[in-house]
């Protein structure tokens, strides 16, 4: 169903010329997945990494050391190195203003002789540097005659290669698959739009950015890469939007519900919901009404109120005669959501239960056997709640909490569990902008951008490990007028190699000075034993809880202020904001204290200070964005999302909200595809192969 017109283009590259068996292999090996077969279309979208830029042309005596200079020089004398030496072949060379020396290591004697004459000029092409006060080039990239530097690109493309494939070959590939470009590939972008951006057609973009003529040409930001960006970004708003279009359109139930329940849990909470919540409640129950399915996002930073939120959405539900499910990615969580829930869904008659997969059989059963004669309303558990096993008798919300901790897999079956199930995901991790577009694109986005109020700010300070000794003193005198502490450590057990304070040893070390109330909890405890140190912590029988990251998602225990985190420098930010996010819950000053071993590497340091800077979770993911990259933030590389091939979100990210509206306006006016952008649309999915998209044209 392809258009032929783009056939040519998805060609094996190894029928490309020049291209042999093993460099066909290399080329497999750099754009494809072996066995998969890298094609001309993957070979277009490689696109240089950078520029080697020949133009300085200097005679040698301006020539600057340190910079590609390209010569036109008189080879005047051959200076090979004695027998069996292992000391450079030379070769002396000068023009009008000076000498240079060409210096070959482990070279072969007849290449040079045979591309050196003496006597001969030469256009030679390489760093110049300065070396014990002479110039020289050390094996020059070029070294032509007249003939062949005619043809020398002054700036030369620098791709991106792997172990066995040559730049010259990359380049031989390029240049091949230039040519194949067909020349009649409609233009799918808006002609307007083009003529204000001044872009460049599709073609005349690919050929800047191969085969540049100005520096600019190749940059993130010069137009032909910035037009191929957009394109990409486009085709994947095109395709993200028709996904859902597709998947909303079919599974549905209007909720109906009054808000009366909802009503009265607020009546008897001890505090007023934040605008914030309010506005993504009804956002939220917008859709529940609607008889569209749900597939929405809560964001909302660590401390947010996202519960409440979730809490309210489903006494919706359950007013709608429905059952409502909530997700939690730990027994701990899920177990705390339920003491923390309990009291006020019983008040207001909402039958509340709890499965996690810690249940004695006998109480599983009768779990089960209540979910499906429909005597539970909300079922709080972890993901036990989605296996088979599990039937509800009216399933009509499912609710992730922490959805980051669950994969990508998990979050598609979860609509599986009934006929038109609600679904609501909620997140802590602060997404960018940039990155929710992108990713979650097939979803509705709500944000609390707002705390609730009467929280002060928490005070971070950065302390080097070897002042350790007055932080526990400084948590002696916070013991004592009641406070409570977690200290994380990055590992569990003493690992010499890694030198990481271990949460076993600091354990000890803390009950030297505080006894009894020293706790602590770690990833390779029995869950029972994690649940009643959790316990103690939170009921204050401990006042230190010294930790692993387990801590690290959702825990609430309001009265806990300070915040230690040891070898803070090897935390990402992300990690190191979930941490903060446990205190600071209560009104009560809270402070954290990162505690770090120097000398710290640049990264590092910045991590650090941005810590300090900033409590802003949003501010704090642009800044890991920028600093770390895309790939990364999101787990993206374990959950098997493509990164981009053409589109750098550090530069290219103002593109994507235009890229959505743009395709948001053509499936308004065109769903279908069918006008002639729409035809030219469908190019554009084909040649980025969003086959999800693809495969929807097929069935239409
Ligand atoms: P998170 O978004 O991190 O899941 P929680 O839902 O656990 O946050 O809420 C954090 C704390 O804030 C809880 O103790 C909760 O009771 C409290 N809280 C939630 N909403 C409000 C509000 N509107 N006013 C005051 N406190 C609130
Ligand atoms: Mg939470």
């Amino acid at each position: 169903m392809r258009p032929a017109l783009l056939d040519p283009l998805f060609a094996d590259a190894s029928r490309l010329q020049g291209i042999g068996p093993k460099m066909a292999l290399a080329l497999d090996r750099l754009l494809a997945a072996p066995p998969a077969k890298a094609r001309i279309i993957d070979v277009l979208l490689h696109v240089p990494a950078g520029l080697t830029d020949r133009r300085s042309r200097p005679k040698i005596v301006d020539a600057v050391a340190g910079t590609v200079v390209t010569l036109h020089v008189q080879i005047v004398e051959l200076q090979p190195p004695p027998p069996r030496s292992r000391a450079p072949y030379k070769v002396l060379v000068e023009d009008e203003t000076g000498d240079c020396l060409l210096v070959f290591f482990l070279a072969n004697h007849d290449w040079i002789e045979r591309m050196l004459p003496v006597g001969e000029k030469r256009y030679v092409s390489g760093k110049l540097e300065l070396w014990d006060g002479h110039r020289q080039i050390v094996h020059p990239d070029k070294v032509l005659d007249e003939a062949a530097f005619a043809k020398m690109p002054l700036l030369e493309p620098v791709y991106g290669l792997t172990e066995g494939l040559p730049a010259r070959i990359m380049l031989q590939a390029t240049t091949g698959a230039l040519a194949r470009l067909p020349g009649q590939i409609p233009e799918w972008l808006d002609s307007a739009f083009l003529r204000q951006r001044k872009w460049p057609d599709f073609n005349t973009a690919l050929e800047a950015v191969h085969r540049p003529q100005d520096p600019g040409d190749i940059a993130l930001e010069g137009v032909g890469r910035t037009r191929l960006a957009y394109d990409e970004l486009l085709s994947q708003q095109l395709a993200l939007l028709m996904v859902r279009a597709h998947r909303r359109k079919p599974a549905g139930h209007a909720l109906k519900s009054a808000g009366r329940l909802a009503d009265q849990i607020i009546k008897a909470l001890a505090y007023r919901p934040t605008n914030a919540q309010t506005r993504a409640l009804s956002e939220i129950i917008g859709d529940m009404a609607s008889d569209h399915r749900m597939l929405r996002l809560l964001q909302g930073d660590v401390g947010s109120g996202k519960t409440l939120v979730a809490l309210l959405a489903m006494a919706h539900a359950v007013e709608g005669g429905r059952q409502a499910a909530m997700m939690a990615p730990t027994e701990i969580l899920a177990r705390q959501h339920y003491a923390r829930l309990l009291d006020l869904c019983t008040s207001v008659g909402i039958r509340l239960a709890c499965m996690t997969g810690r249940d004695k059989p006998a109480e599983r059963q009768r779990t089960l056997e209540q979910l499906a004669a429909g005597q539970i309303d909300i079922l709080l558990g972890t993901h036990a709640l989605f296996q088979e096993s599990v039937a509800f008798a009216n399933l009509g919300l499912v609710i992730v909490d922490e959805q980051h901790r669950f994969g990508v897999q998990q979050r598609l079956a979860l609509g599986a569990k009934g006929d038109a199930v609600d679904v609501l995901v909620m997140t802590a991790t602060p997404i960018p902008r940039s990155l929710v577009l992108t990713h979650f694109g097939d979803m509705e986005v709500s944000v609390l951008d707002e705390k609730p109020p009467g929280r002060s700010p928490i005070v971070t300070r950065t302390i080097p490990s070897e002042r350790i000794g007055d932080v526990v003193a400084g948590l002696g005198r916070a013991l004592q007028t009641g406070q409570r502490a977690y200290w994380i450590c990055p590992l569990v057990d003493e690992n010499e190699d890694l030198d990481l304070a271990a949460a076993t040893a600091r354990f000890e070390d803390l009950k030297q000075y505080y006894g009894d109330k020293v706790g602590i909890i770690h990833g390779q405890m029995h869950s029972r034993d994690k649940e009643a140190a959790m316990e103690a912590f939170s009921a204050g029988v401990t006042q230190i809880l010294v930790a692993t990251i387990v801590v690290e998602v959702g825990v609430d225990v309001p009265e806990a202020s300070i915040m230690v985190i040891e070898h803070a420098e090897r935390f990402g930010l992300a990690q190191l904001h979930q941490l903060r996010g446990r205190v600071g819950r209560g009104a009560a000053q809270s402070s954290c204290i990162l505690l770090y071993r120097g000398p710290l590497g640049e990264a590092a340091r910045q991590r650090l200070q941005i810590m300090r800077d900033t409590e802003d979770g949003f501010e704090i993911a642009e800044m890991d964005l920028r600093l770390r990259g895309e790939g990364e933030i999101l787990g993206t590389r374990q959950s098997g999302l493509p990164a981009y091939r053409l589109a750098d979100l550090t530069v290219h990210a103002p593109l994507l909200p235009i890229a959505r509206d743009d395709a948001k306006l053509v499936l308004a006016r065109d769903a279908d595809l069918a006008s002639a952008r729409g035809q030219a649309l469908r190019a554009l999915l084909y040649l980025f192969e969003r086959n999800e998209a693809v495969r929807l044209l097929r069935a239409g």
